[in-house]
């Protein structure tokens, strides 16, 4: 396989089936459904690698229009601001003062700081300047290193 010319998207379509209107990742998928696989060493979320090819890097959150989240079809893929992908979301109560699971205020720090629970103990993620941040920085966290993984990662190298 692989010659120089093909493209990430080339690459993540081949391994998709159709099913319907949607391109359907056939790989390894995080515990929320998003098609994933370890690309150049680095775990990708494919619908954004599709994205960013096509579109450039995108800022905010990519959605999809048809709601299924192993879809990698461009048609279907669209980025949200940040603002709007806020308001989809559905907040999680939880007692800390960000409103979010695994994050919470550092005073010493002034800024948000993301916990995860590992092997039983608390270990420190990081810290990121608004809520938002450290809110996607534990969620990924948890896609990667928590993730029911219908199968193995994948291992694909990105083309040179
Ligand atoms: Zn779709």
């Amino acid at each position: 396989m692989s010659t120089e010319t093909t493209s990430y998207t080339d690459r993540v379509l081949s391994r998709t089936e159709q099913v319907g209107e949607c391109v359907v990742w056939t790989g390894a998928r995080t515990k929320s459904g998003y098609g994933v696989a370890n690309w150049g060493g680095q775990y990708r979320y494919l619908h954004r690698l599709v994205f960013s090819e096509a579109h450039g890097e995108p800022a905010g959150d990519v959605d999809h229009i048809c709601g299924n989240r192993s879809c990698v079809r461009i048609e279907h893929l669209r980025e949200l601001s940040r603002q709007q992908n806020t308001t989809h979301r559905t907040v999680m109560s939880h007692n800390n003062r960000s409103g979010y699971p695994g994050v919470g205020w550092s005073e010493q720090k002034q800024r948000w700081r993301v916990r995860v629970k590992a092997d039983g103990r608390e270990k420190h993620v990081g810290f990121a300047n608004t809520k938002r941040e450290a809110y996607e920085m534990w969620r990924d966290w948890q896609e990667l290193n928590n993730p029911v993984v219908h199968e193995p990662f994948l291992r694909m190298d990105a083309p040179a």
